[in-house]
Protein backbone atom coordinates (compact mmCIF):
# COMPACT_ATOMS: atom_id res chain seq x y z
CA UNK A 1 0.00 0.00 0.00
CA UNK A 2 3.14 2.35 -0.18
CA UNK A 3 1.51 3.27 -3.66
CA UNK A 4 -1.37 5.53 -4.06
CA UNK A 5 -1.24 6.25 -7.79
CA UNK A 6 -3.68 4.67 -9.89
CA UNK A 7 -2.23 1.36 -10.63
CA UNK A 8 -2.20 1.08 -14.64
CA UNK A 9 -4.80 -0.95 -16.45
CA UNK A 10 -2.16 -3.43 -17.35
CA UNK A 11 -1.69 -4.24 -14.00
CA UNK A 12 -5.16 -4.53 -12.31
CA UNK A 13 -7.47 -7.50 -13.91
CA UNK A 14 -11.58 -7.15 -12.99
CA UNK A 15 -12.04 -9.89 -10.87
CA UNK A 16 -13.87 -13.29 -12.33
CA UNK A 17 -17.68 -13.20 -11.64
CA UNK A 18 -18.57 -17.21 -11.39
CA UNK A 19 -21.86 -16.52 -11.24
CA UNK A 20 -22.25 -16.83 -7.16
CA UNK A 21 -22.44 -13.17 -5.43
CA UNK A 22 -19.90 -12.79 -3.67
CA UNK A 23 -20.03 -12.73 0.46
CA UNK A 24 -18.75 -9.42 1.56
CA UNK A 25 -18.00 -9.77 5.65
CA UNK A 26 -18.66 -6.34 7.51
CA UNK A 27 -16.26 -6.50 10.47
CA UNK A 28 -17.45 -3.87 13.13
CA UNK A 29 -15.42 -3.89 17.09
CA UNK A 30 -17.93 -2.73 19.92
CA UNK A 31 -16.63 -1.41 23.04
CA UNK A 32 -19.91 0.21 25.13
CA UNK A 33 -21.69 0.76 21.50
CA UNK A 34 -25.08 -0.09 22.84
CA UNK A 35 -26.64 3.90 21.49
CA UNK A 36 -25.06 2.86 17.64
CA UNK A 37 -25.59 -1.00 16.99
CA UNK A 38 -29.17 -0.71 16.21
CA UNK A 39 -28.50 2.66 13.88
CA UNK A 40 -25.15 0.62 12.79
CA UNK A 41 -27.71 -2.12 11.76
CA UNK A 42 -30.33 0.07 9.90
CA UNK A 43 -27.91 1.86 8.33
CA UNK A 44 -26.20 -1.00 6.92
CA UNK A 45 -29.47 -3.06 5.93
CA UNK A 46 -30.46 0.23 3.66
CA UNK A 47 -26.91 0.49 1.99
CA UNK A 48 -27.27 -3.21 0.76
CA UNK A 49 -30.74 -4.24 0.59
CA UNK A 50 -30.15 -3.58 -3.33
CA UNK A 51 -26.97 -4.93 -3.86
CA UNK A 52 -25.77 -7.95 -6.05
CA UNK A 53 -23.83 -8.89 -3.45
CA UNK A 54 -24.03 -10.78 0.03
CA UNK A 55 -23.59 -9.84 3.24
CA UNK A 56 -22.47 -11.15 6.84
CA UNK A 57 -21.30 -8.51 9.72
CA UNK A 58 -19.59 -9.61 12.34
CA UNK A 59 -19.26 -7.90 15.93
CA UNK A 60 -17.01 -7.95 18.43
CA UNK A 61 -18.50 -6.89 21.14
CA UNK A 62 -15.09 -6.19 22.90
CA UNK A 63 -15.81 -6.73 26.50
CA UNK A 64 -18.30 -3.72 27.33
CA UNK A 65 -19.73 -3.20 30.40
CA UNK A 66 -22.95 -1.30 28.92
CA UNK A 67 -26.08 -3.54 27.16
CA UNK A 68 -24.30 -3.77 24.14
CA UNK A 69 -23.66 -7.47 24.50
CA UNK A 70 -27.32 -8.10 24.81
CA UNK A 71 -28.40 -5.40 21.93
CA UNK A 72 -25.92 -7.64 19.90
CA UNK A 73 -27.20 -11.07 20.41
CA UNK A 74 -31.06 -9.93 20.20
CA UNK A 75 -29.70 -8.47 16.10
CA UNK A 76 -28.11 -11.87 15.62
CA UNK A 77 -31.32 -13.37 16.55
CA UNK A 78 -32.81 -11.49 14.50
CA UNK A 79 -30.99 -11.21 11.17
CA UNK A 80 -29.11 -14.62 9.80
CA UNK A 81 -26.07 -12.81 8.48
CA UNK A 82 -25.56 -11.18 11.77
CA UNK A 83 -22.88 -13.01 13.96
CA UNK A 84 -21.34 -11.76 17.39
CA UNK A 85 -18.05 -12.73 18.29
CA UNK A 86 -17.64 -11.91 22.35
CA UNK A 87 -14.80 -11.61 23.99
CA UNK A 88 -13.94 -12.34 27.57
CA UNK A 89 -12.51 -8.71 28.48
CA UNK A 90 -11.57 -5.65 26.91
CA UNK A 91 -8.86 -6.68 24.96
CA UNK A 92 -8.90 -2.70 23.35
CA UNK A 93 -9.98 -1.99 19.51
CA UNK A 94 -6.89 -3.29 17.55
CA UNK A 95 -7.43 -6.89 19.14
CA UNK A 96 -10.95 -6.96 18.75
CA UNK A 97 -10.32 -6.06 15.09
CA UNK A 98 -7.91 -9.15 14.82
CA UNK A 99 -11.18 -11.16 16.41
CA UNK A 100 -13.20 -9.92 13.87
CA UNK A 101 -10.97 -10.44 10.92
CA UNK A 102 -9.83 -14.02 12.06
CA UNK A 103 -13.84 -15.11 12.36
CA UNK A 104 -14.68 -13.46 8.93
CA UNK A 105 -16.31 -15.60 5.55
CA UNK A 106 -16.44 -13.15 3.42
CA UNK A 107 -14.33 -13.34 -0.15
CA UNK A 108 -13.93 -9.22 1.04
CA UNK A 109 -13.69 -7.84 4.36
CA UNK A 110 -14.37 -4.53 4.94
CA UNK A 111 -13.38 -3.28 8.57
CA UNK A 112 -15.36 -0.30 9.74
CA UNK A 113 -16.29 1.77 13.30
CA UNK A 114 -19.52 1.24 14.34
CA UNK A 115 -20.24 4.65 15.62
CA UNK A 116 -21.51 5.82 11.90
CA UNK A 117 -18.49 7.83 11.72
CA UNK A 118 -17.30 5.71 8.74
CA UNK A 119 -19.76 6.46 6.08
CA UNK A 120 -21.67 2.82 4.97
CA UNK A 121 -22.38 4.58 1.66
CA UNK A 122 -18.34 3.80 0.99
CA UNK A 123 -19.45 0.35 0.87
CA UNK A 124 -20.86 0.26 -2.63
CA UNK A 125 -17.79 2.18 -3.91
CA UNK A 126 -15.34 -0.24 -2.63
CA UNK A 127 -17.20 -3.67 -3.86
CA UNK A 128 -17.07 -1.75 -7.03
CA UNK A 129 -13.52 -1.17 -7.07
CA UNK A 130 -12.88 -4.42 -5.93
CA UNK A 131 -14.69 -5.71 -8.61
CA UNK A 132 -12.65 -3.78 -10.88
CA UNK A 133 -9.09 -5.34 -9.21
CA UNK A 134 -7.79 -3.84 -6.61
CA UNK A 135 -7.38 -5.84 -3.55
CA UNK A 136 -7.33 -3.27 -1.04
CA UNK A 137 -9.74 0.03 -1.23
CA UNK A 138 -9.47 2.74 2.24
CA UNK A 139 -11.93 5.56 2.78
CA UNK A 140 -9.51 8.11 2.35
CA UNK A 141 -10.38 11.77 4.92
CA UNK A 142 -10.76 14.80 2.89
CA UNK A 143 -10.71 16.97 5.69
CA UNK A 144 -10.47 16.30 9.67
CA UNK A 145 -13.37 18.85 10.77
CA UNK A 146 -14.90 16.80 12.73
CA UNK A 147 -11.63 16.10 14.78
CA UNK A 148 -10.39 18.82 17.60
CA UNK A 149 -7.62 21.19 16.31
CA UNK A 150 -5.36 19.76 18.80
CA UNK A 151 -6.29 15.81 17.53
CA UNK A 152 -5.41 16.65 14.17
CA UNK A 153 -2.03 18.46 14.53
CA UNK A 154 -1.08 15.45 17.32
CA UNK A 155 -2.54 13.01 14.75
CA UNK A 156 -0.43 15.06 11.90
CA UNK A 157 2.63 14.84 13.83
CA UNK A 158 2.51 11.14 14.31
CA UNK A 159 2.00 10.55 10.62
CA UNK A 160 4.66 12.34 9.60
CA UNK A 161 7.32 11.15 12.50
CA UNK A 162 6.07 7.61 11.58
CA UNK A 163 6.57 7.68 7.71
CA UNK A 164 9.97 9.23 8.08
CA UNK A 165 10.86 7.01 10.27
CA UNK A 166 9.62 3.30 9.16
CA UNK A 167 10.41 1.89 5.69
CA UNK A 168 6.54 1.27 6.03
CA UNK A 169 4.57 4.16 4.98
CA UNK A 170 0.99 4.89 6.12
CA UNK A 171 -1.19 7.59 4.33
CA UNK A 172 -2.10 10.47 6.54
CA UNK A 173 -5.80 10.53 5.60
CA UNK A 174 -6.35 7.03 6.00
CA UNK A 175 -8.09 5.30 9.18
CA UNK A 176 -8.94 1.42 9.63
CA UNK A 177 -12.03 1.62 7.23
CA UNK A 178 -11.15 -0.20 4.12
CA UNK A 179 -12.47 -3.46 2.11
CA UNK A 180 -9.59 -5.97 1.66
CA UNK A 181 -9.44 -9.24 -0.83
CA UNK A 182 -9.32 -12.47 0.62
CA UNK A 183 -6.15 -13.42 -0.05
CA UNK A 184 -4.98 -10.23 1.35
CA UNK A 185 -6.83 -11.08 5.15
CA UNK A 186 -5.49 -13.95 4.75
CA UNK A 187 -1.93 -12.63 4.86
CA UNK A 188 -3.06 -10.52 7.82
CA UNK A 189 -4.08 -13.25 9.46
CA UNK A 190 -0.83 -15.03 9.06
CA UNK A 191 1.42 -11.98 10.88
CA UNK A 192 2.00 -14.12 14.07
CA UNK A 193 2.72 -10.61 16.44
CA UNK A 194 0.87 -9.98 19.14
CA UNK A 195 1.31 -6.41 19.62
CA UNK A 196 -1.34 -5.42 16.61
CA UNK A 197 -0.88 -2.03 15.39
CA UNK A 198 -3.39 -2.51 12.30
CA UNK A 199 -2.72 0.05 10.27
CA UNK A 200 0.91 -0.52 9.96
CA UNK A 201 -0.02 -4.66 9.37
CA UNK A 202 -2.79 -3.39 6.03
CA UNK A 203 -0.17 -1.43 5.18
CA UNK A 204 2.91 -3.86 5.66
CA UNK A 205 1.68 -6.64 3.58
CA UNK A 206 0.95 -4.50 0.47
CA UNK A 207 -0.99 -5.19 -2.88
CA UNK A 208 -2.73 -2.98 -5.43
CA UNK A 209 -5.03 -0.60 -2.87
CA UNK A 210 -6.58 2.32 -4.08
CA UNK A 211 -8.31 5.59 -1.89
CA UNK A 212 -11.71 6.50 -2.04
CA UNK A 213 -12.15 9.74 -0.42
CA UNK A 214 -14.72 11.15 2.01
CA UNK A 215 -15.25 13.67 4.70
CA UNK A 216 -15.56 11.95 8.11
CA UNK A 217 -18.56 12.93 10.23
CA UNK A 218 -19.44 13.21 13.76
CA UNK A 219 -19.84 10.27 15.65
CA UNK A 220 -23.75 8.89 15.54
CA UNK A 221 -24.43 8.43 19.18
CA UNK A 222 -22.42 7.91 22.47
CA UNK A 223 -18.88 9.01 22.66
CA UNK A 224 -15.44 8.38 21.90
CA UNK A 225 -13.40 5.69 23.36
CA UNK A 226 -10.19 6.97 22.98
CA UNK A 227 -8.64 10.11 25.48
CA UNK A 228 -4.76 11.37 25.28
CA UNK A 229 -3.32 8.56 27.05
CA UNK A 230 -4.62 5.80 25.31
CA UNK A 231 -4.07 7.51 21.76
CA UNK A 232 -0.33 8.19 22.90
CA UNK A 233 -0.31 4.39 23.97
CA UNK A 234 -1.18 3.50 20.68
CA UNK A 235 1.47 5.87 18.53
CA UNK A 236 4.32 4.47 20.65
CA UNK A 237 2.82 0.84 19.76
CA UNK A 238 3.39 1.82 16.29
CA UNK A 239 6.45 3.60 16.43
CA UNK A 240 8.15 0.48 17.87
CA UNK A 241 6.34 -1.87 15.74
CA UNK A 242 7.65 -0.63 12.78
CA UNK A 243 11.01 1.14 13.17
CA UNK A 244 13.79 0.64 15.45
CA UNK A 245 15.02 3.88 14.69
CA UNK A 246 14.19 5.19 18.20
CA UNK A 247 16.58 2.30 19.63
CA UNK A 248 19.46 3.26 16.90
CA UNK A 249 19.41 7.16 17.67
CA UNK A 250 21.15 7.14 20.24
CA UNK A 251 24.23 5.40 18.62
CA UNK A 252 24.54 8.26 16.53
CA UNK A 253 23.73 10.81 19.22
CA UNK A 254 26.02 9.26 21.49
CA UNK A 255 28.95 9.56 18.82
CA UNK A 256 28.41 12.90 17.88
CA UNK A 257 28.93 13.47 22.06
CA UNK A 258 31.94 11.49 22.09
CA UNK A 259 33.36 13.35 19.47
CA UNK A 260 32.35 17.33 21.20
CA UNK A 261 34.00 15.70 24.57
CA UNK A 262 37.00 14.99 23.26
CA UNK A 263 37.74 18.34 21.73
CA UNK A 264 35.98 19.83 24.89
CA UNK A 265 38.60 17.60 27.15
CA UNK A 266 41.46 18.92 24.76
CA UNK A 267 40.63 22.39 25.33
CA UNK A 268 40.08 22.23 29.26
CA UNK A 269 43.33 19.90 29.90
CA UNK A 270 45.42 22.48 27.67
CA UNK A 271 43.91 25.21 29.34
CA UNK A 272 44.55 23.97 32.79
CA UNK A 273 47.38 23.22 31.48
CA UNK A 274 49.05 26.69 30.72
CA UNK A 275 46.66 28.73 33.10
CA UNK A 276 46.80 26.23 36.11
CA UNK A 277 43.60 24.76 37.64
CA UNK A 278 40.36 26.62 37.48
CA UNK A 279 38.16 25.95 40.49
CA UNK A 280 34.52 27.66 39.82
CA UNK A 281 32.34 25.68 37.39
CA UNK A 282 30.02 24.36 39.46
CA UNK A 283 27.17 25.51 37.28
CA UNK A 284 27.95 24.10 33.92
CA UNK A 285 29.54 21.10 35.90
CA UNK A 286 25.86 20.59 37.66
CA UNK A 287 23.88 21.24 34.19
CA UNK A 288 26.52 18.69 32.68
CA UNK A 289 25.63 16.21 34.97
CA UNK A 290 21.73 16.23 34.52
CA UNK A 291 21.30 17.07 31.23
CA UNK A 292 23.98 13.50 30.28
CA UNK A 293 22.26 11.89 33.58
CA UNK A 294 18.45 12.56 32.02
CA UNK A 295 19.28 11.80 28.42
CA UNK A 296 20.62 8.87 29.51
CA UNK A 297 17.42 7.61 31.62
CA UNK A 298 15.50 8.28 28.28
CA UNK A 299 17.50 6.35 26.50
CA UNK A 300 17.27 3.54 28.83
CA UNK A 301 13.19 4.01 28.72
CA UNK A 302 13.04 3.30 24.81
CA UNK A 303 15.09 0.16 25.23
CA UNK A 304 12.94 -0.59 27.71
CA UNK A 305 10.02 0.01 25.79
CA UNK A 306 11.26 -2.44 22.92
CA UNK A 307 12.01 -4.74 25.70
CA UNK A 308 8.64 -4.60 27.09
CA UNK A 309 7.25 -5.33 24.05
CA UNK A 310 9.82 -8.02 23.28
CA UNK A 311 8.92 -9.65 26.38
CA UNK A 312 4.93 -9.62 25.33
CA UNK A 313 6.01 -11.13 22.17
CA UNK A 314 7.77 -14.33 23.42
CA UNK A 315 5.19 -14.79 26.09
CA UNK A 316 2.94 -15.30 23.35
CA UNK A 317 -0.36 -15.33 24.73
CA UNK A 318 -3.18 -14.79 23.02
CA UNK A 319 -3.96 -11.86 21.32
CA UNK A 320 -7.86 -12.43 22.22
CA UNK A 321 -9.93 -14.83 23.64
CA UNK A 322 -13.26 -15.46 22.64
CA UNK A 323 -16.10 -16.02 25.20
CA UNK A 324 -18.62 -16.69 23.28
CA UNK A 325 -20.20 -16.92 19.56
CA UNK A 326 -23.85 -15.80 18.75
CA UNK A 327 -25.56 -16.22 15.99
CA UNK A 328 -23.65 -18.54 13.65
CA UNK A 329 -22.94 -22.35 14.31
CA UNK A 330 -21.23 -22.57 17.25
CA UNK A 331 -17.97 -24.74 15.92
CA UNK A 332 -16.88 -21.42 14.74
CA UNK A 333 -16.07 -21.14 18.25
CA UNK A 334 -11.94 -20.81 18.08
CA UNK A 335 -9.74 -19.55 20.59
CA UNK A 336 -7.38 -16.59 19.79
CA UNK A 337 -4.70 -17.75 18.14
N1 LIG B 1 -13.47 0.10 20.21
C1 LIG B 1 -13.24 -1.21 20.62
N2 LIG B 1 -12.48 -1.43 21.76
C2 LIG B 1 -11.94 -0.42 22.47
C3 LIG B 1 -12.15 0.91 22.03
C4 LIG B 1 -12.92 1.13 20.88
O1 LIG B 1 -13.72 -2.16 19.99
O2 LIG B 1 -11.28 -0.70 23.49
C5 LIG B 1 -14.30 0.34 18.99
C6 LIG B 1 -15.47 1.29 19.18
O3 LIG B 1 -16.58 0.63 19.71
C7 LIG B 1 -15.70 1.83 17.77
C8 LIG B 1 -14.29 1.84 17.20
O4 LIG B 1 -13.50 0.99 18.03
O5 LIG B 1 -16.50 0.96 16.98
C9 LIG B 1 -13.70 3.25 17.18
O6 LIG B 1 -13.80 3.85 18.46
P1 LIG B 1 -14.14 5.39 18.67
O7 LIG B 1 -15.27 5.79 17.78
O8 LIG B 1 -14.34 5.60 20.13
O9 LIG B 1 -12.79 6.06 18.19
P2 LIG B 1 -12.63 7.46 17.39
O10 LIG B 1 -13.56 7.40 16.22
O11 LIG B 1 -13.01 8.51 18.37
O12 LIG B 1 -11.18 7.47 17.02
MG1 LIG C 1 -15.50 7.01 16.25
Amino acid sequence: MTEHSKPTKMAIAPRADNGAPPLISIVAPCYNESETVDLFVDAIDKIVAEADFETEIVFVDDGSRDDTRQRLSRLAAGHDNIRVIALSRNFGKEAALTAGVDHAKGDAVIVMDVDLQDPPELILDFVRKWRDGFDVVYAAREDRQSDTAAKRATASWFYRLFNRMSAIKIPENAGDYRLMDRRVVDHIKALPERSRFMKGLFAWVGFQSIGVPYVRPERAAGETKFNFWKLWNFAIDGFTSFSTAPLRVWTYFGGVVALLSIVYALFIVTRTLVMGIDVPGYASLLVFILFFGSIQMISVGILGEYIARLFAEVKRRPIYIVDDVLGGPKSDQAPGN
